[in-house]
């Protein structure tokens, strides 16, 4: 494993850079990654991003249309946030697996290493949290446009500093994020407390959907097209509501099942005390962290749904 200044180091030495975050990018890795572009473009050096998938909507206020890869050959790709190659997509192929050198930039355990330079830290709460003290050690001014990007990275991972994987480390960062001007409650209110009407309407089948197992110490939900046309909503709105699932007293293990066709069942993992979910999640063939993992089932609703509870003592 590298560290932070041989990572820092490797990237000051380099010049043209392709960034790619994972497939449906969330705050942390659209936040690190937008961080580190603008970081590197501070140093005189060429960066863009390139998405597996389209930034949904919350998080337009971190991107800006000259991130998007353009026409440039990069010479390094660097993987944000990405627990493995697959979560890049077809974007693994197209662009890292030909760049000249690979770096990967991770906080999940499960993480295979996969780059040539491999700086992972599974006990950071957010990829942002190892982008902060990288782009500290590249000598980097911390701009207010770095730091928001770097507070929406830390604060939408830890869900605004409440989940256990939130450190004096954490909060160490924030404060020098602080200090560099952003707005905390703005970005606070635009990640957790602003919602569509459709999201809000898609809401009420989360709750009217929700199945409790295993004693109430298991509570599933899911989302499928039905409810999402019903409610004018897209399925990345559902991942506002993951967190309910995990929320009712004395509930250990939380899970989405989000309906993407007839055989594709994407699955959000999350637990509150002990289950392991990446664990969990990685006998399917996904992972994540231990309180919070996916996994994506190619089959129906009912036998991926049957498989994650046909093993309780592994959920409860
Ligand atoms: P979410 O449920 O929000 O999609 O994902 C929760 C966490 O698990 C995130 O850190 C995400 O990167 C990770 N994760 C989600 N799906 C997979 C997967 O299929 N494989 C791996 N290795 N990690 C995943
Ligand atoms: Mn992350």
């Amino acid at each position: 494993m590298n560290t932070i200044a041989h990572t820092a180091s490797y990237l000051a030495n380099h010049d043209n850079f392709i960034i790619i975050p994972h497939r449906s990018p969330d705050g942390d890795c659209l936040g690190s990654s937008s961080a580190l572009l603008l970081a590197l473009r501070s140093l005189g050096k060429n960066a863009r991003i390139a998405l597996p998938t389209p930034a949904t909507q919350r998080l337009s206020f971190i991107w800006d249309e000259s991130y998007e890869w353009g026409d440039f050959e990069p010479e390094v790709a660097v993987a944000v946030d990405v627990a493995d190659t697959y979560m890049m997509l077809g974007l693994y192929d197209e662009i890292f697996a030909k760049a000249k050198s690979t770096v990967c930039i991770d906080h999940h355990a499960t993480n295979p290493a996969f780059a040539d330079v491999n700086c992972i830290d599974a006990t950071a709460a957010a990829a942002g949290e190892i982008v902060s003290e990288v782009i500290e050690a590249m000598g980097v001014t911390l701009t207010r446009d770095i730091a928001e990007r770097l507070y929406v990275a830390i604060a939408d991972d830890t869900g605004g500093f409440q989940y256990s994987n939130t450190t004096d480390r954490t909060h160490r960062i924030a404060s020098k994020l602080f200090k560099s001007g952003i707005d905390s409650a703005g970005i606070m209110k635009a990640l957790f407390a602003t919602h569509t009407k459709a999201e809000l309407e898609l809401l009420k089948f989360v709750t009217a959907r929700m199945e409790y197992h295993f004693g109430g110490k298991v509570c599933l939900s899911w989302v499928d097209s039905e409810a999402l046309s019903a409610s004018g909503a897209e399925m990345p709105n559902a991942d506002a509501w993951i967190g309910l699932t995990r929320s009712g007293e004395g509930v250990e293990v939380g899970l989405m099942f989000k309906l993407i066709s007839d055989e594709e069942i994407r699955v959000s993992l999350r637990s509150n005390n002990y289950v392991d979910v990446s664990a969990v999640a990685k006998k399917f063939g996904g992972g994540g962290h231990v309180r919070a993992a996916g996994v994506t089932f190619s089959e129906s609703f009912e036998s991926a749904k049957a498989k994650l509870l046909a093993e309780p003592e592994k959920l409860v």
